[in-house]
């Protein structure tokens, strides 16, 4: 049985923590708690997807200089801004 409110609450956290997850820099009960979330909110599991895919990208281009601390933050910021405004194809 899901808690609807464990639900929600979990939902912010792990927009607000995908990064971490990501970079691998959150503890194991913090890794099952969000892959739990994963597990039952599609939404959450589509912005990680898109989240490692475009981190892989960017790996994968040439810079001059290592990328910021945020970047993570940023590119969570983006894709939920370009999810407001751009409607499903
Ligand atoms: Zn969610």
């Amino acid at each position: 049985m899901t808690n609807p409110i464990k639900k929600v609450r979990d939902h912010f956290w792990v927009r607000s923590h995908a990064s971490e997850y990501i970079d691998g820099e959150m503890s194991p009960d913090d890794c099952h708690r969000l892959e739990d979330h994963r597990s039952i909110c599609p939404k959450c599991k589509q912005l990680l997807q898109d989240l490692v895919k475009t981190i892989k990208q960017l790996a994968g281009m040439k810079v001059d200089q290592p990328a910021p601390d945020t970047l993570a933050d940023d590119v969570i910021e983006r894709l939920n801004a370009e999810g407001a405004k751009s409607p499903p194809p």
